[in-house]
């Protein structure tokens, strides 16, 4: 249960005074709707107020704080010309001016006669000095009330910097005084204060300097967040270790089979790969344990080794895609190639028929199918295995931690071998997965041809249609990916069906169009005319991303590819080619083309590497974006940055290793602190592994 000392952290920013439904709606937008989402919602920039000279001294520019008389009121004639206040102080004058103005609330605010504090910016307008629309305007006596230096937030059209940071102090004085969960020595080495004042101080910067990740205030903040993810995963592992798992070594029968049934030999990766799983699956321990490798890179066929091992041992192995096509297409590859064992397959794809399901619950429950391939299906309280031995995920980065969790349950101490075909920084391993061991596919298959990659405009779009018009008269096979355009769905799938338009009518029913929001056996029928080649232009939304496999395509054009993120254009890439023909691959982009994206479309000419491209992509971006986190179960840090912050995390994910070493049960009284730092930043699932919890 959530400690109630942070019960005013979770409660709705409505319980703040001042924030009604209407500006709630607004803060949520920018921050969020709780009173912990405002907290983490940190300064972006600064105004500092604290230059106050004399009029005659006032530069035009910076931001000023004046203090002056008002002098008179000049309404305008008509509505076009600002209302101007004429105001002076010893030294000169100067013109307050508001454009739109509404004069009884000019006159209340500014009566002539009366000194107020104005703050806000000096231009000079036919040689008169004026400030328009002030900042602030305030009595002498309330001069307090203007902050010498004002954060300023990220915002959202409609909310007012003036409600948000009334809202903010509301905020933070609702910000309960916590235990403290850092370790003495390191906080004092680092020079943080405790979690209260660095946050306050977070939201106070005095200087441009404060607003930088190295910040202190910020780095404690960031710190924090970071101890409580690796916290989190540390304790689930540890769980999952406590639980014994098998030694599974089978006669290696199968295995033998399947290797000469195979039309190739492994390359010297995926037999390295193949080794660390095997003898994690002989240890008694669970294993838990990433396959890291391209599209195309031969990982399936490396869990189909693990999946024979765990089968030779007499249990079952389970794998799992996510999604139909995928669950389909690896069932299409692995059924011929151990069709020579004897072994039986279990489908459970999610729309099957009633009966064909039925049937496939049936044999796995008497342990007569031995391998299941399936959907996020095969979590239902319906599946039952004889005896599942090992689960192997593929892309694995689509499903949460508990999805993962739950597909262990299905059996007893259930060895997991979890595919990804996205390349992840080391640091992003950490963040995602803790102490995680890996396995990497470095080198492709044999016989893999390369792709040549080029970058137009996309405003040269006609040109690429001629090409593409050569290409598919002879015979070629073409993928179109257009892009998901920001936030609405609606628009992706516009611009998808603007382009198979067009180039339906160039080409008649040669297109096909397939995209996320269309009926499975629609996608189907789609993909298998694409496939088997009666339409040879295939237009897309990035669905295809997850991994289509038609080995005839060989060129790949992808629209407004400033976009995508790098790893998903490698991802496309990847998907041509694939038979070892040369290929193609066009990234149209739209003009101009901003300094991070041209940098992003060099990469991806430089190198088809996708270990580095990883990297790169970090490096350009920053964690959160890297993996596309629209659908990624990548960890979404609120206020620590992967890019900035790597070396934090490295400390944090060996506190983690250390307090848990001492103190596995979070018992002690800096266990109790960070069972609260576990729930602030919502890792309650960790929480309840403490069997005392
Ligand atoms: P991934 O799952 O990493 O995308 P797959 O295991 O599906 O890759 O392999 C892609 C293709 O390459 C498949 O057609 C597979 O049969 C083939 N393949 C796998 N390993 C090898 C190899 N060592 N040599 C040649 N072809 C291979
Ligand atoms: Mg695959």
């Amino acid at each position: 249960m959530r400690p109630e000392i942070l019960y005013p952290l979770f409660a709705s920013v409505t319980s703040l005074p001042g924030v009604g439904p209407r500006i709630a709606t607004q803060i949520e937008k920018v921050a969020g709707s709780r009173v912990l989402d405002l907290l983490w919602h940190l300064p972006r920039g600064l105004i500092d107020r604290r230059f106050s000279p004399k009029i005659s001294d006032a530069p035009c520019g910076p931001t000023v704080t004046l203090t002056v008389r008002v002098d008179s009121h000049l309404p305008p004639r008509d509505k076009r010309v600002p209302y101007r206040i004429l105001c002076s102080d010893e030294t000169g004058f100067l013109y307050l001016v508001f454009f739109h103005a509404r004069a009884d609330y000019l006159e209340r605010t500014l009566p002539p006669g009366a000194k107020r504090v104005v703050s806000g910016h000096l231009e000079r307008f036919r040689d008169e000095l004026q400030m328009p629309h002030p900042d602030h305007i305030v009595s002498p006596e309330n001069a307090a009330s203007i902050r010498r230096v004002e954060p300023v937030y990220p915002m959202t059209a409609g909310l007012s910097p003036k409600i948000l940071a009334s809202a903010m102090t509301a905020a933070l004085a609702r910000a309960p005084d916590l235990p403290e969960w850092l370790e003495p020595t390191f906080r004092a080495q680092r020079g943080w204060d405790d979690w209260l004042i660095s946050l306050k101080q977070a939201h106070a910067p005095g200087e441009e300097a404060e607003l930088l990740p190295a910040a202190k205030a910020r780095a404690r903040l960031a710190y924090d967040e970071l101890l409580a993810n690796q916290l989190a995963l540390a304790l689930i592992r540890h769980q999952q270790r406590e639980r014994p798992g098998r030694a599974l070594s089978g006669d290696g029968g199968l295995r033998q089979s399947l290797l000469e049934a195979l039309p190739f030999s492994l390359t010297r990766s995926q037999q390295t790969a193949l080794d660390e799983i095997l003898s994690d699956m002989a240890r008694p321990a669970r294993m838990l344990r990433l396959l890291q490798g391209d599209v195309g890179s031969g990982k399936t066929v490396v869990a189909l080794f693990a999946m024979l091992a765990a089968v030779e041992c007499g249990g079952q192995a389970a794998l799992m895609a996510p999604t139909e096509l995928l669950a389909r297409q690896h069932y299409a590859t692995i059924k011929p190639l151990i069709e020579a064992t004897g072994i039986e397959v279990a489908l459970l794809a999610g729309r099957d028929r009633r009966a064909a399901r039925r049937e496939a619950l049936d044999r796995l429950a008497d342990g007569s199918a031995k391998i299941a391939i399936g959907t996020h299906a095969l979590f239902q309280e319906s599946v039952r295995f004889k005896d599942l031995m090992l689960a192997v995920i593929d892309e694995q980065h689509r499903f949460g931690v508990h999805q993962r969790l739950d597909l262990a349950t299905k059996g007893k101490g259930v060895d997991m071998l979890v595919m990804t075909a996205t390349p992840i920084p080391r640091s992003l391993m950490l963040t995602a997965y803790g102490d995680l061991a890996s396995s990497r596919l470095t080198d492709k298959p044999a016989g893999r041809g390369a792709v040549t990659t080029r970058a137009i405009p996309l405003a040269r779009v006609s040109e690429i249609v001629d090409a593409v018009a050569r290409a598919a008269s002879a015979g070629a096979r073409v993928y179109w990916v257009c892009p998901l355009v920001a936030e609405s769905e609606a628009s992706d799938l516009a611009a998808a069906e603007g382009r198979f338009a067009d180039l339906s009518n160039r080409f008649g029913g040669r297109v096909a169009l397939i995209h996320g929001q269309m009926k499975g056996p629609d996608k189907d029928a789609a993909m298998q005319r694409f496939a088997k080649g009666d339409a040879q232009i295939l237009v897309a939304t990035t669905v295809i991303e997850v991994g289509i496999d038609v080995p005839e395509a060989t060129v790949m054009v992808i629209e407004h590819a400033e976009r995508f993120g790098l790893a998903q254009l490698h991802q496309l890439r990847g998907r041509v080619g694939r038979a070892g023909q040369s290929a193609s691959c066009l990234l149209l982009y739209g003009e101009p083309l901003g300094a991070t994206a041209r940098a992003r479309l060099e990469v991806m000419r430089e190198t088809d590497d996708g270990f580095r491209i990883a990297e790169e992509d970090l490096r350009l971006r920053g964690a959160g974006e890297v993996l596309g986190t629209r659908q990624s179960g990548m960890p979404d840090f609120r206020l620590a940055d992967i890019a900035a912050h790597g070396e934090l995390l490295a400390i944090a994910r060996d506190d983690a290793k250390l307090i848990l070493a001492r103190d596995p049960g979070l018992e002690s009284g800096r266990g109790q602190s960070l069972r609260v730092l576990l729930y602030l930043f919502e890792r309650d699932a960790a929480v309840l592994t403490l069997r005392s919890g």
